[in-house]
């Protein structure tokens, strides 16, 4: 199963996926590569693949992205490999990832399971975005922008959860996950076969 958990940033994905990631064990993360610089505290291969742009570039030509995105400058994408590998190992997947490579994403693996996060409010945010004292204010201001693009497209997702206090937000998640892990098409097929239904493609 793909889940996916987009939204804008400063909204707390990486808050409700790691708790997830804790409680579920057949639950991996799907570790993006990006071109940005790595901030303290991030693992190269751990956090993300940090890898230089002309490399992403050559990544894209040789079609190795399942989805990829430019996200305040700085590329971002998810490879082929991450999802077959997590497939063969029979775990599911977390992706925490813009809106842009939700989409992309939807198209590639029509079977992903997505949610949408929202803020309370535009206001709170702001006032999140601002919190992380380490950006300008134009850089706030480009961040603030491309949230409400984002925001706007919450009619393309399945689900969407509200972040306001991170347990109510997590136990939502964490629903959506449970039930949408119900719905993917090898799920079905295991529901089929189990009750001795005939499946499709297994002749
Ligand atoms: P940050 O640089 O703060 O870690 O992430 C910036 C934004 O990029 C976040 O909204 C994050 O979800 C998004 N992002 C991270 N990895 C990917 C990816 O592989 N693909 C896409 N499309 N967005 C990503």
């Amino acid at each position: 199963m793909l889940f996916v958990v987009a939204g804008p940033s400063g909204v707390g994905k990486s808050s409700v996926s790691r708790r997830l990631l804790e409680e579920f064990p057949r639950l991996s993360l799907s570790v993006s590569c990006t071109t940005r610089p790595k901030r303290r505290g991030e693992t190269d291969g751990v956090h993300y693949h940090f890898v230089e742009r002309g490399e992403f570039e050559a990544m894209v030509e040789r079609g190795e992205f399942a989805e990829h995105a430019t996200v305040h400058g700085n590329l971002y994408g998810t490879t082929r490999r991450t999802i077959d590998e997590a497939g063969a190992q029979g775990l599911d997947l977390i992706f925490d990832i813009d809106v842009q490579g939700a989409a992309s994403l939807r198209d590639a693996y029509p079977d992903a399971v997505t949610c949408m996060l929202l803020p309370p409010s535009v206001a709170v945010l702001e006032e999140r975005l601002r919190g992380r004292g380490t950006d300008s204010d134009d850089v706030i201001a480009g961040r603030l922008a491309a949230a409400l693009g984002e925001l706007d497209r919450l009619d393309e997702f399945e689900f969407a959860v509200v972040n306001d206090t991170l347990d109510e937000t997590y136990e939502l998640v964490r629903a959506v996950y449970l039930a949408g892990g119900q719905r993917t098409q090898a799920r079905i097929d295991a529901l089929r076969r189990g009750i001795g239904l005939p499946v499709a493609g297994s002749g």
